[in-house]
């Protein structure tokens, strides 16, 4: 079954393009997950797909899309570490200019084809016998990992439980490979 584009450039691809086997599945495409991408491809690992819910990379800066929306530590200390904004066109960049550089930064890394939008993780099962997680998407992909990365974000989860707490998600990260 052939990959189709969303409105924003990204494969949104079906159940039969899925990967049989992942080292690494990362759930999220703010800048926790697209950093964990980018330093996986700078070690090597080929091997791992980014899974978004929303439609668009960037996490946080394209969820809140309301007049005014901006950071509010001064910019040229809001990017990666590793690859500093000297373009910042003010102290405090607009959402919209912090998914620009975000997008870049996908684009600069070539990230484009590990990640999958519209692509919500609804179950994560850790099957103890294969010694794996089985991911299942909302759309009905299925993802086998040996490690499950979540960077669903803080708002995203109970902490206290350590649950995904949207609604229809259940996952229990205990004792498993699972990062945050
Ligand atoms: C207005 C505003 C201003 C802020 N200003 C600052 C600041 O100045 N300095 C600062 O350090 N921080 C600031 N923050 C906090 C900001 O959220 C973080 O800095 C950072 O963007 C969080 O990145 P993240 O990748 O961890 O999470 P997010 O950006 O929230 O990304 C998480 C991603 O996971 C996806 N996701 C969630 N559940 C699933 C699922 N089940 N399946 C698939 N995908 C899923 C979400 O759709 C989202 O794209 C601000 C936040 C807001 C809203």
């Amino acid at each position: 079954m052939p990959a189709h584009s969303t409105k924003n450039g990204f494969s949104a691809h079906k159940l039969t393009d899925a990967p049989d086997f992942l080292d690494v599945l990362i759930v999220g495409a703010g800048f926790s997950g697209l950093g964990m991408a980018i330093k996986l491809l700078e070690a090597g690992t080929t091997s791992f797909l980014v899974i978004e819910k929303a439609d668009d990379i960037g996490g946080t800066w394209y969820a809140n899309q309301y007049p005014g929306c901006a950071c509010d530590i001064p910019s040229h200390l809001y990017s990666f570490s590793f690859d500093r904004n000297p373009e910042w066109s003010r102290m405090y960049a607009g959402r919209e200019e912090i998914q620009t550089y975000l997008k870049a930064c996908v684009s600069r890394y070539g990230l484009e084809p590990y990640i999958r939008v519209n692509t919500a993780m609804q179950q994560a099962v850790w099957d103890e016998a294969a010694a794996l997680w089985r991911v299942t998407a909302a759309n009905g992909t299925i993802f086998t990992a040996r490690v499950l990365v979540s960077a669903v974000a803080r708002v995203s989860t109970d902490q206290r439980t350590g649950k995904i707490c949207r609604p229809g998600i259940s996952l229990d990260r205990v004792g498993r490979k699972c990062a945050a």
